[in-house]
């Protein structure tokens, strides 16, 4: 068994290159990752099927877009980035190469548990280079759309606190309180699956959206059920949205701070991510 960091202060690289193949969840199609180590802070990505320089991944390069996040590199783009960056980023990872083929990173099966085990398949190791350093807070910050809300007040250990409120019976309310280290985010946090709504899932089926969605890489809730039980976690949605925030705050690193998040959303987790860059350069 492998003994993750303790805290995300120290640098951390990882000890050879492993790969993981799969379908993308919207375009269906097939496609390869490879992680390795680098030297430099950071995370860079390249395409394996492109003479090109590794770029190295930020938070300007982050697009909306409906249900996942997208990465626009140039005139490249890479689909649903976020359940492998939030398994860089929570497993400790400062240091990574990232080596792609196609246009979206794997689904896989919806959750970080596969980035996590392909992490450990290799294991860390120090990098030779410090971290890049935390967003510090000196006054908490709010972002709200409708009625979603994250806030981000000033501590010294990275905390999180999430709250879901749906309608179906299957979901209801859920709320989880976390400090993450990356122990924490391996265990209570990685094998949380993604989740939709059958009425959902068939609508965006029919407009050609989500191509690579099946009952094997998404919980489907349908109203006081699931589908396709049996859950992880008895509060596995909240959950998977914690995982969802995390790897969109992985570009912009983890602030020294406590972010509580009510019925959030990309969008929602991108407005914060902005916000706490704007202290950068401040
Ligand atoms: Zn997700």
């Amino acid at each position: 068994m492998i003994t993750w960091p303790s805290d995300y202060l120290s640098a951390w690289t990882l000890a050879g290159v492993v790969s993981r193949k799969g379908v993308g969840l919207h375009t269906g199609e097939e496609c390869e990752v490879h992680l390795g180590p680098s030297s430099k802070a950071g995370y860079y990505l390249s395409w394996m099927d492109k003479d090109s320089l590794p770029i190295r991944l930020s938070p300007s390069q982050v697009r909306e877009s409906l249900l996942c996040t997208t990465l626009q590199l140039g005139s490249q783009r890479l689909l649903t980035v976020e359940h492998l960056l939030a398994a860089l980023a929570g497993c400790g990872l400062s240091h990574v190469e990232i080596k792609v083929s196609g246009e979206e990173v794997p689904l896989l099966d919806g959750s970080a548990l596969e980035w996590v085990e392909a992490i450990s398949e290799v294991g860390l190791t120090a990098a030779p280079t410090s971290r890049p350093s935390r967003i510090v807070l000196k006054e908490p910050l709010l972002c709200h759309r409708g009625k979603s809300v994250i806030t981000a007040t000033p501590s010294e250990k990275f905390s999180l606190v999430g709250v879901i409120d749906f309608p179906q019976g299957a979901i209801g309310r859920q709320v989880m309180a976390i400090e993450l280290t990356p122990e924490n985010f391996v265990t209570e946090i990685a094998p949380a699956r993604t989740f939709g709504f059958l009425d959902q899932v068939e609508q965006l089926r029919d407009s050609g959206l989500i191509r690579g969605a099946t009952l094997d890489n998404a919980l489907v809730c349908d109203g006081d059920e699931w589908l396709n039980p049996p859950l992880r976690f008895s509060d596995e949605p909240i959950r998977h949205k914690l995982l969802d925030l995390i790897g969109d705050l992985a570009l912009v690193g983890f602030p020294k701070a406590q972010v509580v998040v009510y019925r959030g959303s990309h969008q929602l987790h991108t407005d914060l991510a902005a916000s706490l860059l704007t202290l950068c350069t401040k």
